[in-house]
């Protein structure tokens, strides 16, 4: 497999990246025992040890007598050249430097430690001279059960016997003392087995997603909510299986997928290995090497589970692909999606996006051919779609500071009466957006940030959204210092529920907000009971928006329908949509019809119309035409930057004289917007403007901008971001 060329001999030179901000590798000696290319080592740099990849031949520049030598070759398997060509492009496609896009790679604690061993018990070749009754029964445990051994206490335990017998007996010979890893290796999943009896649709598709298996290709896989899209491409990951190639399913709510797991399992057997942030060092230890050595066939994972080491890819599922939290949004700016398809490109993976409202991009990237599509349209089973409906909240009688409508109160009573359970939808954290003084009418806003607190009256604190700042509520206001005459305005979900108590005070109630939970185990507690039908109101934020199955569900009131319109976002429409219809897609999963109700003060708007029509192609190919005649993203390209440091000015000089030395980005026809306040003009005390470069689809735009960049000369406390493909506008 290894060819010669990718071997260094001891003492030549090659050159070894490290994730150290450096830049570029640097040249090193291969260490005495040579090296192969792609291998993680750890190299002396300064007075520490840094840890890195061998990643070519060394330039020759450096005087050869002075070179260090790389220290040792860590215990993993070399970094395959699928891996390092992926690092390669995205550092270039995202404009990021390639020390940081390799630090997404080796995010392995404790990768550089020798393996773990542990010492195991075996039965030696010789019976001991002298035999007592506990040897006796040390020897028929190891004789009976002992093949792979035991740990020390484990076979005193079993035999009966103290620990000084076992240790003798190890004296004697009569019993071999061995060191093993430490690590449990995974255990195989059985694509033999046989899966769940697929519909005619599923089985449909399923077979159309073998057909395309072993080889790079993306495929949307469309599907309602309940459609039953897991199972179908849980038979795309059994194809992959069989072919001897390795899977990772990718999911946005990584922590909550206990339900997935289980599918899983059931499946094929036993569990695939995780990859989120609440897996132990440990354990995403064993299973970065696991991924290297192709043990591990099967990874169930966040966004940053693409950047495994797999030994042989053949599968990459993004299920939820539209789902925001994909971009990632601080450190290295890079889409998951998107970069999931580059990937499967480089090492021939099949791609799956899976989703009931996908993102324009894809929707419009299958419309074009680029990728095939594969439709689900009806529920499994029973299942139906939710009837829809508009609330028009004129008509309504309600008092201020209420947010229920008459017609929602009377569904709701109606279903408490029947024993099924009411969802009321507000994707608004907290008690109030906004603390306004009665007296002066000064708003209560972020000391660090360009953003109102919101009060959180469950946790007794007001609270930054945006940068995490918290402060006691306030009982004078700190402008006019007048006491007693700061105000709540506006509903989030706490006081949604303070009204859900007072109208429906016999009802169990259940509010499902992210920042209630003090974590994700408490909160995946919560849904089960909410599953088993424990609550009669359920009130959420976009949360619950997110593949919980509750079958006693039936209705669904978003309280506020409009929430999502106003924004000057290009994608505010798109996002309404897709929220909207996932959280109408919770009501009705089991047997018994459900609905969803919205109430608007605007039920005429065009997302809205969609959305109650149910006619989700009409609605994509509106908002596609929309997009296609300003030119913007799927059908033009843009980039964000985002100048930030402690002084507004100096930002805004910077942008100024960016915007006046514009070649480089007229040369490709591209225009530039800016430099404007970002819309969180200030976080966390740094100052942020914002610049837009529009271009067209085919431009070169990393290359102009990174000339165009380079123009100026950055003051050391002024940082520039560039958000290539932005998806929020912040
Ligand atoms: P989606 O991923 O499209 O939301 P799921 O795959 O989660 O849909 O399926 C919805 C529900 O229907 C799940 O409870 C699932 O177990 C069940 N289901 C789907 N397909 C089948 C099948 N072929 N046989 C039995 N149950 C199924
Ligand atoms: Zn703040």
């Amino acid at each position: 497999m290894t060819q010669h060329s990718d071997w260094f001999a001891p003492g030549t030179r090659c050159a070894v990246l490290t994730a150290e901000p450096i830049g570029r590798p640097l040249d090193y000696l291969a260490p005495d025992e040579g090296c192969f290319l792609g291998a993680f080592v750890e190299v002396p740099l300064g007075p520490r040890k840094a840890l890195g990849v061998v990643w070519g031949a060394g330039d020759g520049q450096f005087d050869s007598a002075k070179l260090r030598r790389i220290t040792r070759v860590l215990e993993a398997e070399p970094m395959r050249e699928e891996l390092r060509h992926f690092l390669l492009r995205m550092a270039d496609y995202t404009m990021t430097p390639l020390p940081q896009i390799l630090r997404l790679a080796t995010r392995a604690p404790g990768l550089a430690d020798p393996p773990g061993m542990r010492k195991v018990y075996r039965l030696g070749a010789t019976l001991p001279t002298r035999m007592t009754d506990p040897r006796e029964r040390v020897i028929a445990v190891l004789r009976d059960h002992g093949g792979a051994g035991f740990q020390l206490g484990e076979l005193a335990a079993l035999a009966g016997v103290t620990t000084q017998v076992v240790k003798g007996l190890a004296k004697a010979g009569a019993v071999i003392e061995s060191d093993v890893p430490r690590d449990a290796p995974f255990v195989r999943l059985d694509p033999s087995r046989p899966g769940k009896h697929l519909s005619p649709a599923q089985d449909a598709a399923a077979t159309t997603l073998r057909d395309k298996a072993g080889a790079f290709g993306t495929v949307l896989l469309k599907g309602v909510t309940g459609s039953g899209k897991t199972e179908v491409y849980l038979e795309a990951v059994a194809e992959c299986l069989r072919q001897g190639r390795q899977a990772l399913v990718m999911l946005p709510e990584i922590a909550l997928s206990a339900e997935f797991l289980s599918r899983v399992q059931a499946r094929f057997g036993a569990l695939p290995g995780e990859w989120h942030s609440g897996v132990t060092q440990t354990e995403r230890r064993r299973l970065w090497k696991a991924c290297g050595t192709g043990e591990a066939q099967m990874v169930v994972g966040a966004r940053s589970s693409l950047f495994l080491p797999f030994r042989d890819l053949g599968l990459i599922v993004v299920d939820e692909e539209h789902d925001t939290s994909y971009k990632q949004e601080e450190g290295v700016l890079y889409n998951a999606r998107d970069m999931a398809v580059l990937r499967g490109s480089l090492c021939g993976a099949q791609v799956v996006l899976a989703s009931a409202t996908p993102s324009l991009e894809t929707w419009a990237n299958a419309d074009s051919g680029k990728y095939d599509r594969v439709d689900l349209a009806a529920r499994f089973g029973a299942a139906e779609l939710p009837a829809m409906g508009a609330i028009d909240m004129r008509d309504e009688q309600i008092q201020s500071n209420q947010w229920i409508g008459s017609t929602l109160m009377r569904e709701i009573t109606a279903r408490i009466a029947r024993g099924e359970q009411s969802m009321l939808f507000l994707n608004r954290r907290g008690y109030a957006p906004v603390t306004i003084c009665r007296a002066c009418g000064h708003q209560i806003g972020c000391d660090h940030c360009d953003a109102r607190m919101v009060e959180h009256r469950f946790q007794n604190r007001l609270v930054c959204h945006q940068c995490g700042e918290e402060k006691p509520i306030l009982q004078t206001c700190p402008s006019c210092k007048v006491e007693g005459k700061l105000a709540p305005v506006g509903p989030g979900v706490e006081r949604l529920a303070e009204e859900v108590a007072q109208r429906f005070p016999d009802a169990r109630l259940a509010v499902l907000s992210s920042d209630l939970f003090a974590s994700a185990r408490a909160l995946k507690a919560a849904i089960a009971t909410i599953a088993d039908g424990e609550a009669d109101i359920i009130i959420g934020t976009q949360i619950v928006a997110k593949g919980h199955n509750f079958p006693k569900l039936t209705l669904v009131g978003v309280v506020d329908a409009d929430l999502g319109l106003q924004g000057s976002d290009l994608r505010a429409a798109e996002r309404t949509f897709q929220l909207l219809r996932q959280v109408a897609g919770r009501a009705g999963r089991a047997e018994t019809k459900g609905i969803a109700l919205l109430q608007s003060y605007q039920p005429e708007h065009p997302v809205l119309r969609a959305i109650l029509a149910g006619d989700e192609e009409e609605f994509w190919r509106a908002e596609a035409a929309q997009r296609k005649s300003q030119a913007v993203p799927p059908y033009g390209r843009m980039a964000g930057i985002i100048l930030s440091g402690p002084d507004l000015k100096p930002l805004f000089d910077i942008g100024e004289t960016l915007a006046r030395q514009s070649r480089p980005l007229q040369q490709i026809g591209a225009m530039i917007f800016g430099p404007a306040p970002a819309p969180i003009a200030r976080v966390r005390g740094r100052h942020r403007v914002r610049m837009l470069i529009k271009a067209e689809k085919a431009a070169p735009l990393q290359k102009a901008l990174a000339v165009w960049v380079a123009q100026v000369k950055l003051p050391s406390n002024v940082r520039l971001a560039i958000d290539i493909d932005p998806q929020s506008f912040f």
